[in-house]
């Protein structure tokens, strides 16, 4: 646990790794396990700000030097929106809104319960990272005062400074999933319903993106779906929390729909095998380095060993999850 002194400390010599992208948007390394897998995002307009997605208790003292890098005034962010609350994602909320004083935080009415009182989600990231890793890469979370949340409702649309920022509820990764669609600019804010996509992996072809199937909501009809829904909008680029944006998004979105169906029904294969975890392990491995050697990396294997390792764990586990609720 870090001690607030400490805490503080780490805050006056933090240092941001920003990226400026068009129509305001700056990504934030959330500084998450490594440079490079995690960001959160800062819409700029108008004199306002607002945060999408904020990393970890760990993340906060980068976000804060952000805003400082940004001439940003604490006070001119208004919205901190987490697209769900898994904690790579909205685990610093609490900290961060102590320096926010005119934030409101916006989660969808699933997910609110448990920012508010976060007890049921600290248990549940516990059993997906046990107890001392967890401790590790999150922390103290802090509860999160429910005078300041708003709750999302699928299709609403939020204004920062008259700029239409529209929210879609979007289930399959998490069922408290919402993306937001800024929808003067064609750019859309995806958390994890539109996948991972690691820009060590971009070549002459683009990006490569994988879906993410993390305990314990994973749902394969849903996430295409939502895909589809996103893709509905015309998008022109996609900020995904891990890393960051994309385009060519039509591409991408027509290999995540194809490799959904494919991760299911490897899992359904391999459920009654000895050791499921190893097998569905292995499985999803290899289809990422035949995916990524199409895709014209020149060490598929290297690639997906170094950059997916950590997510194929994930993916395995939640397809375990997943294939566990088919039999109830
Ligand atoms: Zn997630």
């Amino acid at each position: 646990m870090v001690p607030d002194s400490i805490r503080f400390m780490t805050a006056h010599f933090a240092t941001a790794r920003l990226t400026r992208h068009p129509d305001g948007i700056t990504a934030v390394d959330t500084e998450y396990i490594r440079p490079g897998l995690a960001a959160a995002h800062i819409i700029q307009h108008g004199g306002a700000a607002a945060f999408v997605d904020v990393g970890t208790n760990y993340s906060v003292p980068h976000l804060r030097a952000a805003l400082q890098e940004l001439r940003i005034e604490p006070a001119a962010v208004e919205y901190v929106f987490v697209t769900h609350v898994h904690l790579d994602h909205a685990g610093g909320a609490g900290l961060l809104l102590q320096s926010l004083p005119n934030a409101r935080l916006v989660v969808h009415p699933r997910g609110a319960p448990h920012l508010i009182d976060p007890a049921k989600l600290i248990a549940a990231s516990q059993v997906v990272y046990g107890e001392e890793r967890y401790r590790e890469l999150y922390g103290e979370l802090l509860p999160v005062d429910a005078s300041r949340v708003l709750t999302s409702t699928d299709e609403q649309t939020l204004t920062l400074r008259g700029r239409p920022l529209q929210l879609l509820h979007t289930p399959g990764h998490a069922l408290h999933h919402y993306c937001v669609v800024d929808l003067a600019h064609r750019n859309l804010f995806t958390g994890d319903t539109f996948g991972l996509s690691y820009r060590e992996m971009d070549t002459a072809q683009g990006a490569f993106g994988v879906p993410t199937t993390t305990p314990t909501q994973f749902d394969p009809e849903q996430l295409v779906a939502s895909i589809e829904r996103l893709m509905a909008t015309d998008p022109k680029a996609a900020y995904l929390m891990h890393y960051s944006r994309v385009t060519g998004l039509p591409a991408m979105a027509a290999s995540l729909k194809a490799q959904i169906p494919q991760l299911a029904s490897l899992a359904l294969r391999h459920a009654a095998d000895a050791d499921p975890y190893a097998s569905i392990y292995a499985q999803m491995r290899a289809l990422w380095i035949e995916l990524a050697g199409r895709h014209g990396l020149a060490d598929p294997a290297a690639s997906v060993d170094e950059y997916l390792a950590k997510d194929i764990d994930l993916n395995t586990q939640g397809l375990i999850a997943w294939l566990q609720r088919q039999r109830r």
